[in-house]
């Protein structure tokens, strides 16, 4: 007898049918004996609703009051999928993210977990209930309710499986698991077996927005196996894990492409202490995420300048821009060319840290395809190259087939 923790998401619980659906896949391992406690997400599309709502009402509402109206989302598809199990003649029960213990800080609309007490989740389990909790939510101590941030149901079935010490925990989604690339992109993709933590967070970050990234790194520090799945087929999905000796013998566990960045190159910035730090110090403060940081040798006769470029989201780049306008004067960088036109490329894998040779692959393949590199950034697991986006695609599927096969 097991116990197992199974997330279903959004698009698993999306209409009646899908929870009926779910209560089906639930039953089985219920027959088998297991113990179950099933986390939900709310319905597909349901808490982009509720925000549009509340934006209807005023722009900038009170984040207490979100987590209160978010809360539902998940709180209807807790008694709905309760509902169908009885339907089915199976004992269920669900339980707020409050009621089954989940203890958060008070930063409401992006709270912390700060601890789990599952005894009444014990004890309905002990009792032969399947145990239904509502993903994203929990209570402060005060017993105020606050939500985990977007994607948070994730996190509250990682964090439930290691505090009850389960034996097994299943993220069903809509897709067969963790793909060696987009395989809307890249036809040739393949379904990974496995990755370990740290491939799955780099893939994540890099967009492929297969999980919240703050439930995978809560499952690398509590040490939490788990499988993502499809709800809709009984394929086996892949296995999530610390990276095992031979996860090193594969150099390339995936290819991302992140279509979502914008390029910021300040020309002849003065090559002098403290300058960097002002210009990146000035974009913090403004909030702009900055991701690579390219700056090359000074040249030019006279006082020594460089060209300084960074990357930073699309959706940061006029904050960013207003930033560097406002440190013209004082910097006193020539010119500053501003690009959306770019792509994000890169691959990831554990096998990099003892593995040479791979940067001189990658530039080749983007080589042969005509493809220009106008950025480069490493890791310890990664390589990422900003390109033209126009041949993003292209240069995506090109290094899919050189690295993984076509
Ligand atoms: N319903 C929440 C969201 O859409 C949490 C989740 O689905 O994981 O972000
Ligand atoms: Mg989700």
């Amino acid at each position: 007898m097991a116990l197992i923790v199974q997330k279903y998401g959004g698009t698993s619980v999306g209409n009646p049918d899908r929870i009926k659906n779910v209560a089906a896949r639930v039953a089985k391992y219920h027959a088998k004996g297991d113990k179950i406690v099933v986390v939900v997400s709310a319905m597909s599309g349901v808490t982009d609703n509720l925000i549009k709502l509340a934006k209807e009402i005023m722009p900038l509402p009170s984040e207490r009051e979100m987590d209160m109206l978010l809360a539902t989302g998940e709180q209807t598809t807790i008694a709905l999928a309760a509902m169908a199990l009885h339907s089915i003649g199976i004992p269920a029960v669900s339980l707020t993210g409050a009621q089954a213990g989940i203890l958060t800080d008070g930063v409401h609309t992006k709270a912390k977990i700060q601890n789990i007490t599952p005894k009444k989740v014990h004890d309905l389990l002990d009792d032969g209930k399947i145990v239904i909790v509502a993903g994203f939510q929990g209570e402060t101590p005060e017993g105020q309710i606050t939500t985990l941030g977007r994607g948070g149901s994730d996190l509250t079935a990682i964090a439930l499986a290691a505090a009850l010490k389960a034996d097994l925990c299943q993220i069903y989604t809509d897709v067969d698991g963790v793909y060696t690339a987009d395989p809307r992109i890249v036809p040739a993709a393949k379904k990974l077996g496995e990755i370990s933590y740290d491939e799955m967070l780099e893939l994540a970050s890099l967009g492929a927005k297969v999980m919240q990234s703050r439930s995978v790194e809560f499952a690398k520090n509590f040490e939490v196996i788990f499988e993502v799945r499809s709800s809709l087929n009984e394929n086996p999905g892949t296995l999530v894990k610390e990276e095992t000796k031979s996860m090193e013998g594969v150099v390339v566990r995936g290819v991302a492409l992140d279509k979502n960045q914008a390029k910021v190159t300040l020309v002849g910035v003065p090559d002098k202490p403290g300058f960097a730090a002002r210009i990146f110090k000035g974009l913090g403060d403004a909030t702009v995420n900055v991701d690579m940081i390219v700056q090359n040798i000074s040249h030019g006769a006279g006082t020594p300048a460089t060209d300084l470029s960074f990357t930073t989201e699309k959706a940061d780049l006029l904050k960013a821009q207003k930033v560097i306008d406002g440190l013209k004067a004082e910097v006193g960088f020539r010119e500053v060319i501003a690009s959306e036109n770019i792509g994000k490329l890169s691959i990831v894998g554990v096998g990099m840290k003892s593995h040479t040779g791979v940067a001189g692959k990658l530039f080749e393949t983007l080589a042969k395809e005509g493809v220009n590199i106008e950025m480069i950034s490493t890791s310890e697991i990664k390589i990422s190259v900003v390109i033209d986006l126009a041949k993003g695609e292209q240069a995506m599927k090109a290094v899919h087939a050189a690295f993984l096969g076509s």
